[in-house]
Formats: C-alpha cells, sequence, structure tokens
C-alpha cells in the first residue's frame, strides 16, 4: 500500500523510478498495450454514457495530472502497475494534453480470470467472486447479477465490491460484458459453504487500490529480471493476545518460508527506518500511517508493497491489527496472515487460486502453495537448494525440453472410520499420511467455522472437533513440504439423545440446562430497517432487532465497512447507536454471541445517496 496521505512521497519516489518508454501492464489477462487506441463500447451498462477505462502513461501520474483528470471528471479507481489507471470517465472525456500513453477497455474476456477460462466443461457451473469497480452502487452491483440471470449467494464476509455468484462459461461472459464488472475469478470452497473468513482488505496505493486483476506490483525487492534480495526485519510490539516470543518465532518462520524457494533472505535488523527492513508490529486503531486498524473483525493486517511502489521507510512494513483474536496455530493464526503479507511485502498481489495463500480471502495456511512459488519465481531467482526448483540447463548443452521431475508417490490421507451419527458434542478423529515428501501436517476445519490442526505425522490424532446439531461437515487436508495435498470430507450428524420413555409426567420438568457443551448459536432478526438493502440520505442508522438463544445471549454487536464498531445497548431487543453513513454503500453486519462463544451474524446495505 502507499502512504496516501503524504503528496510529496509520490513525487519524490516516483521521480526516481526510471520513465521507460513502454512499461508493462502487469494484469492476469493482458500483458502490454497491444492494440490500444481503440476500445469496443461496453455491452451492458446501468450508466449509460459513464463508463470505466484502462489508461496508461509513460511514467507515474503526478499530481498536477491526477487533479487535472478529476477536473475533467475522471475518477481514478485503482492502480494497475506500471503507470496505469483504470477510471471511470464520461465517454465523452477529452484526453488530450494528459500525457496518456494510451486509452483502452478491458474487453469481456479480459476480464475472466485465466483459471476459470482453463477450466472443465463450458456449461459446468463455476461458483465466482464477482470483483466490481469500487465506485459501482452495491445495488446496481446486485441488479447486474440478476438481470444476468445469476444467483447472489449471501455471505457477509464477503468485501463490500464482491459478490459471489454461480455460472456457466457463456453466463459469465455476459456477465462480464457488463462495463461495472471488473474481474471474476473462482471462489473458494470456505467462501460457497459460508465459513465465517477474513479477506484482505488488498494493497493500496496514493492512486487506489490494486485490483484482483494484477498479479504482480512492480518487479521486487531485486529490480528487474529474477535476482536476489537481502532484506531485514525488527519487531515492534507483539498483541498481548498471543506469548510474545513464540509469535515473533512464528512470523519469522512465514518470512523463510518465502526464503526456501527464491534467492530472498531475511534477517534481524537493527532499525525499524532503516532501508530494505520490515518493520513488523501489532497496533490498534490509528498507528501513524494514515490507515487506522478496524478493531475486532474486518481488516488483520496490511503491508506496504516494495519501493519503487512505496517509498522507505514504510516499504515492505508489516502492521498486524492488535485487537483481532490473534491465536498461534488456530485461526486468527499469525503464521497464515504473515505467510500471506509477507508475499505483498515482496511485491505479490493477489492470486485467483484459491489454494493459494495469496488468494484474497486468508485461510489456515502451513507452507505455500504451487502458485505461491511459481509467482514469487516470476519475480526472483530461485532458490539453488530447493530440490522443487527447477535445474538450469548448462550453458555447453541445451536442453530443448525440461527434464520431467520424478514421479512422487502421491500423498495419500486415512481417516479411521466414523460413526455417521453419534449424539456426543466433539467428536475425536485419527488416521494416517502416506507418500508426498517430507512430513505432511494435517489441519481440519467444519462447515460451522471450527479449524484447527491434527498432532503427528505419518499417523494422526485430532482429540476434539466441535459437533453443532444435525449435519457437520468436516475436511481434513494434508499436506506436504512440496506443496502436494490431499483432502477427505466427512459428514458426520449430532443427533439429539433420545428421550426417555416411561408414562408422561403430570408436570413438565423445569427445564435443565443441556448437558457438555453448548454449541448452538443465538438466533438473530433485524426488525428495523425492514430491509437488507436500503437507501437513505440520513448520515446515520439505527439498527435494532431480537436476539434468543437456548442458555442466552451474552452480548449483541455491530460492525460497519466504514469502520465503526460497538456494543449493542440490550440484548433480547438490542439497538444499535446511530452508525455513521458516507455517500455511497455501507455494509454493517450485526452478531450475537452466547456465553459460550457461539455466534450469528446478519447483515445489511445501507446505500446513502
Ligand atoms: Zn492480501
Ligand atoms: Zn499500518
Amino acid at each position: 500500500m502507499f502512504v496516501r496521505n503524504a503528496a510529496y512521497l509520490l513525487t519524490a519516489l516516483w521521480l526516481a523510478a526510471a520513465a521507460q518508454a513502454q512499461p508493462p501492464l502487469r494484469l492476469k489477462t493482458r500483458a502490454s498495450a497491444a492494440n490500444a487506441q481503440t476500445a469496443e463500447a461496453p455491452q451492458n451498462t446501468r450508466t449509460p454514457g459513464r463508463s470505466h477505462w484502462l489508461v496508461q502513461f509513460a511514467d507515474p501520474p503526478d499530481d498536477a495530472r491526477l487533479m487535472e483528470l478529476y477536473l475533467r471528471g475522471a475518477w481514478p479507481l485503482s492502480y494497475v502497475p506500471d503507470f496505469a489507471l483504470s477510471l471511470a470517465a464520461n465517454d465523452d472525456t477529452p484526453w488530450d494534453g494528459l500525457d496518456i500513453l494510451w486509452i483502452s477497455r478491458l474487453q469481456p474476456s479480459e476480464k475472466i480470470s485465466p483459471l476459470l477460462t482453463a477450466a472443465s466443461a463450458a456449461d459446468a457451473a463455476h461458483s465466482v467472486v464477482v470483483e466490481f469497480y469500487s465506485d459501482v452502487d452495491p445495488n446496481d452491483a446486485r441488479a447486474i447479477v440478476n438481470q444476468a440471470g445469476l444467483v447472489i449467494q449471501e455471505n457477509p464476509d464477503v468485501l463490500v465490491h464482491h459478490l459471489l455468484v454461480s455460472g456457466n462459461d457463456a453466463q459469465l461472459l455476459a456477465l462480464a460484458g457488463w462495463d461495472e464488472v471488473a474481474y471474476i475469478f473462482p471462489a473458494s470452497a470456505s467462501l460457497v459453504r459460508g465459513d465465517p473468513l477474513h479477506a484482505c482488505a488488498g494493497a493500496l496505493t496514493s492512486l487506489g487500490s490494486v485490483g484482483q486483476s494484477v498479479a504482480l506490483v512492480g518487479d521486487g525487492w531485486d529490480g528487474p529480471g529474477l535476482g536476489s534480495a537481502a532484506l531485514q526485519y525488527v519487531f515492534g510490539s507483539i498483541s498481548p493476545k498471543v506469548p510474545a516470543e513464540p509469535a515473533k518465532a512464528e512470523i519469522a518462520r512465514a518470512l523463510s518460508e518465502w526464503s526456501k524457494y527464491v534467492q530472498v533472505s531475511f534477517t534481524p535488523g537493527a532499525s525499524a527506518i532503516a532501508n530494505r527492513t520490515l518493520s513488523i508490529f501489532f497496533a490498534s486503531g490509528a498507528h501513524g500511517d494514515g490507515y487506522p486498524f478496524d478493531g475486532p473483525g474486518g481488516v488483520l493486517a496490511h503491508t506496504f508493497y516494495p519501493v519503487p511502489t512505496n517509498p522507505e521507510p514504510v516499504a515492505a512494513d508489516m502492521h498486524f491489527d492488535a485487537d483481532d483474536n490473534w491465536q498461534l496455530g488456530a485461526d486468527v493464526d499469525v503464521f497464515s496472515i504473515a505467510l500471506h503479507e509477507a508475499g505483498h511485502a515482496l511485491g505479490l498481489g493477489h492470486s485467483d487460486n484459491p489454494n493459494a495463500v495469496m488468494y484474497p480471502y486468508y485461510r489456515m495456511h502451513t507452507a505455500l502453495d504451487q502458485e505461491d512459488i511459481a509467482a514469487i519465481r516470476s519475480l526472483y531467482a530461485a532458490q539453488n537448494s530447493d530440490p522443487g526448483a527447477p535445474t538450469p540447463a548448462p550453458p555447453t548443452r541445451p536442453q530443448p525440453t525440461p527434464a520431467p521431475a520424478p514421479p512422487l508417490v502421491p500423498l495419500a490421507l486415512t481417516v479411521q472410520s466414523t460413526p455417521a451419527n453419534t449424539t456426543a458434542t466433539s467428536l475425536s478423529l485419527s488416521g494416517s499420511v502416506t507418500g508426498g515428501s517430507g512430513a505432511a501436517l494435517v489441519s481440519w476445519s467444519t462447515n460451522f467455522g471450527f479449524a484447527g490442526v491434527a498432532t503427528g505425522s505419518p499417523a494422526w490424532t485430532i482429540s476434539s472437533i466441535p459437533l453443532n446439531a444435525g449435519a457437520n461437515l468436516i475436511t481434513l487436508t494434508a499436506r506436504d513440504s512440496s506443496g502436494q495435498q490431499a483432502t477427505q470430507i466427512l459428514t458426520v450428524t449430532r443427533q439429539q439423545p433420545a428421550q426417555p420413555t416411561g408414562p408422561p409426567t403430570p408436570n413438565p420438568p423445569s427445564p435443565t440446562p443441556p448437558s457438555g457443551p453448548d454449541t448452538t448459536p443465538p438466533s438473530l432478526t433485524i426488525a428495523s430497517p425492514g430491509s437488507t438493502n436500503v437507501s437513505t440520505s440520513a448520515a446515520s442508522i439505527t439498527v435494532s432487532g431480537t436476539a434468543s438463544d437456548n442458555v442466552g445471549v451474552a452480548k449483541v454487536t455491530w460492525s460497519s465497512s466504514t469502520g465503526g464498531s460497538g456494543t449493542a445497548t440490550g440484548t433480547a431487543n438490542w439497538s444499535t447507536p446511530p452508525i455513521q453513513l458516507y455517500i455511497g454503500a455501507t455494509t454493517i453486519v450485526i452478531r450475537a454471541s452466547d456465553p459460550a462463544g457461539n455466534t450469528s451474524w446478519r447483515s445489511l446495505v445501507v446505500t446513502r445517496r
């Protein structure tokens, strides 16, 4: 991310970046400006006469040129490396006198992830995330999806400009024909299941955020080509929620995970403000860089891209929100988030591959995925000692084709048989892994959001997986050191204990608390406003409703996409204070929790006109 409120840095730093005659364009679907001077008009739009453009400059656009764009009604929305902007502008905008290298639009096929076009039969339905440009009204986004005949899968954890949708190739191509759609990429299984998730808010620059369509942000710390880099790191304060020394060790382990595959070294440094140094700390709220953290939930961390996209000393700095529920080896896992953020610190954008660490929705990881390894090797030289690295051909004997990798025994995961039905509130599992390379790590998650890591390998055990009433989908994943993985999914249904038989008692017994841990989440209803999609001209909104639980509702909390959060007044009948609204869309999420920590949520989108 770039320091938005430090305009002087923009000028200073970007002047330092050598202007090239033809800067590359680092989109996943377009690498250069080829045939860019003309652009077909969008097939469909909800704002006729105004649409989205891609504009590239020969060098970084300075503040004067940005101001001139604004004066002509052209709004920069996101930064597309190198030196390009995606912007919203009237179709008759005059583009003269701005030193523009070329201007174009993304064609529908360029808005679809290569992972989708490479996949399966054309008529098969894909679950996808649709990213809209950041100026698109969420109500328009929903209307577009509905008009395209597709169904939105609700999930309050998706980013405000993302929608979860399912459709076949033809339907997705038609959807991409809408001007408002920025990019379409595969949805992860966790998103489809509706697991509680955290999104990476992504990297920002002074010219806006960097979209999902961008693969790489710059050339990395080694400059153009595949070179090496020596970086240092310095720790600041660590969240009191985790023991400090183990947390630092986990972050250092996450950094060294990248060093296994490319020639980038991380060593402890002496000064947090030295060049090529990651200043790593946990902080609450505002912490001096213009990007205040938002308290529990929401944004977990942010990281600054390498120079020249960001200036020293902030380039590669990594900040964690101290108020989030940090843990070691369980969600929210310090290692997993640091592993993702380190990818940004090295210059990677977000991956479209749900298995990748760099996928924009975080999940538990124990190692980099093949996709991450390939991406980082497009920026830096492969590590010589890495057995997985392609062997360079001897200079005297060119090899026309690379030798195939030695066949591996495929990694396999075996789970000891389990009953399909149980009345127990938790389940223990054991099994073994075979094949693969090196020790494998087994992790598990359930469709109710529980997750953890098994102990032992190749024989492993999980002592307790919490079961909710009804069907529990348990996903077990084994991963080896080469990134190979094997998955098993079990369904275990937790039934209510059989009622004791006998003559009916004349007086019903007084209710007794259920035995075993309480795993029933509260039920939660929003009574006002009466719709989950509200439009208003007011500067704030109050949300109220009801909540109930088998044991009791401990609290009802709210958070908004504009950064506010707090606890509602009351529980059975609850009400929020007035929640601030800015012009445009605000997503508000209400969560109810019981004393055992079970939670449920409801969300609404409020658009201020
Ligand atoms: Zn990210
Ligand atoms: Zn920060």
